[in-house]
């Protein structure tokens, strides 16, 4: 049967402008989106915003805005940010629209009637930050929120609670059974330590206290918890107890579809513990995978707003471009590791992955061409008496197996890693066989086999990569002489180039000069 992948973001919250963290966690999904879509899959790639709560409610009226209004603009300039960054997703989902609002509504009643939902008084420690209440032991004794260290403060409401103490086994029992529902791991401790071995109070689900959310249908002084608004945004985006149902059967329904979420460590609770709750009680199939990614940092740590450390991606796409930026997202910090931006390791890994790597050997292989045989790809051939021929088949071989294992394990920066080992031997390969120095001999094959080795080594390369470099790795074909679609089917075809007339074009990536370049970024960012 036919696979299908199902990848989620975050849905972004739209109090302040996005910066190249929120661009980094998009793009991680947008390569694994592609990659799956690549290989054949049925492939369903979700990204959207979070609209609702009361810090949108004092914006908005900062701004003199009404709250719709307010993130009508907001999400404007996030969709503008994700078309810059080439970033494929299939359907954008606002926790404002009517189809979201609908399900959350019919969710809640339904939770109501199989008393999963009851109404309450809840009195806590209250972070006005986070819209959530604490416990005695989770506040300490200095009475701080445990997610954002602000102060908590008393305070008392009528509110619906969501019986999280029915799903407890059921949680454990799916952290039990499947070692991979949240990774790292350490996040899965996490929960387990932090949150429910202390014990797991009931979850309050509604709030009195402001009006800019979902009402409860049945009571509608109050609106439904940002959170469990939020999180449904995964199924109502998919049709979930709508007229239109073909999307969430095909997916969420669907025992051969992977279903995967990723999410930055800040919001880990809600999508490891309530969320599958929530799923558990609406008798559900759970997310296969919900993936942690790492915090991009500045030097002074994790970027915000009021320190003033944001970097905004835009400027780095119009001077290096939307391949160069994605493949640093992508290929510098270690899926699930905090990493830090710094000008000179944009640079570098610029030079040494794209440059020196991929870009040098399309220049020397196609001059080569060029000068050797006119422009025309000869046959692919294997010289028997040249061991590095052998070699570098080999490491085609293993890169592409590597890359695929990675990628189904959603580790992004490996496959990277393993697809650029094919540029790096094939540059190295260069210089063992000494093509010029062939060239002057009378027998003409171990040039032949040296030449179409290159040529090929360059389409695998550019089939491999074209998941992050969505414009360069279609230059690449070009310039190979191909028609520049993608096809995975065909990758491990060395004949794919046989009698091909190459166009050879300009560098695809000129070597950056570090110092000017780096004086440039830290100008641009305003940074030291
Ligand atoms: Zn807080």
């Amino acid at each position: 049967m036919k696979k299908s992948f199902y990848i989620t973001t975050p849905i972004y919250y739209p109090s302040a402008k996005l910066h190249i963290g929120h661009a980094y966690c998009t793009t991680l999904c947008d390569v694994l989106a592609r990659y799956h879509r690549l290989k054949g899959d049925d492939t369903y790639f979700l990204t959207g915003s979070d609209e609702h709560g009361m810090k949108i409610e004092k914006n908005a009226a900062l701004n003199n805005k009404s709250p719709q209004e307010f993130v009508d603009e907001i999400v404007v300039g996030f969709k503008k940010l994700w078309k810059a960054l080439d970033i494929s997703n299939d359907d954008y989902i606002r926790t404002t629209e009517k189809r979201h609002v609908e399900t959350v509504q019919k969710i809640f009643s339904y939770f109501l009637k199989n008393n999963d939902i009851y109404l309450g008084e809840y009195e806590g420690w209250y972070c006005k930050e986070c819209e959530a209440f604490w416990t005695d032991i989770q506040v300490g004794e200095e009475h701080l929120c445990p997610d954002c260290h602000r102060p908590v403060s008393k305070a008392k409401e009528e509110a619906y609670f969501f019986k999280t103490s029915k799903y407890l086994d059921d949680l454990l029992k799916i952290y039990d059974s499947n070692e991979k529902f949240i990774t790292p791991e350490s996040r899965k401790n996490e929960m387990i330590n932090t949150f429910i071995k202390p014990g797991l109070e009931d979850l309050c689900v509604s709030r009195t206290s402001f009006s800019w959310g979902i009402p409860v249908k049945e009571n509608p002084k109050h609106v439904i918890y940002v959170w469990l608004d939020a999180l449904v945004n995964y199924i109502s985006a998919l049709g979930y107890l709508q007229k239109d149902d073909t999307l969430f059967k095909k997916f969420w329904l669907n025992d051969n579809c992977e279903k995967v979420h990723v999410l930055g460590a800040d919001i880990t609770r809600f999508h490891a513990i309530y969320w599958p709750m929530f799923l558990k009680a609406l008798n559900l199939p759970l997310p296969n995978r919900e993936f942690v990614h790492g915090l991009l940092m500045t030097k002074d740590g994790k970027m915000s707003k009021s320190k003033g450390n944001t970097i905004d991606p835009y400027p780095l796409i119009e001077e290096y471009g939307v391949d160069a930026v994605r493949y640093y997202l992508a290929r510098e910090v270690n899926f699930g590791s905090d990493g830090q931006f710094t000008p000179e390791q944009f640079v570098e890994r610029i030079n040494m992955d794209l440059a020196n790597n991929i870009g040098n050997l399309l220049n020397r292989t196609l001059s080569m061409i060029n000068k050797y045989y006119d422009g025309v790809i000869p046959q692919f051939i294997s010289n028997i008496n040249n061991p590095y021929d052998s070699d570098l088949d080999q490491t085609i071989i293993n890169s592409v197996k590597e890359y695929e294992e990675c990628l189904n394990d959603l580790r992004v920066t490996d496959a990277l890693i393993a697809a650029t080992k094919i540029g790096a031997r094939a540059n190295k390969y260069i210089d063992e066989t000494t093509p010029w120095v062939l060239a002057k001999q009378e027998d003409k094959t171990p040039l032949q086999s040296v030449m179409t080795h290159l040529a090929y080594s360059l389409y695998v390369s550019a089939v491999l990569l074209s998941i992050v470099l969505t414009r360069k790795s279609k230059e690449i074909l070009l310039q190979l002489g191909l028609d520049g679609n993608i096809n995975y089917e065909t990758i491990l075809n060395q004949h794919i180039l046989d009698n091909v007339k190459i166009n050879k074009g300009l560098p695809l990536f000129p070597r950056l000069d570090e110092t000017i370049e780096v004086e440039k970024i830290k100008q641009m960012m305003n940074i030291k």
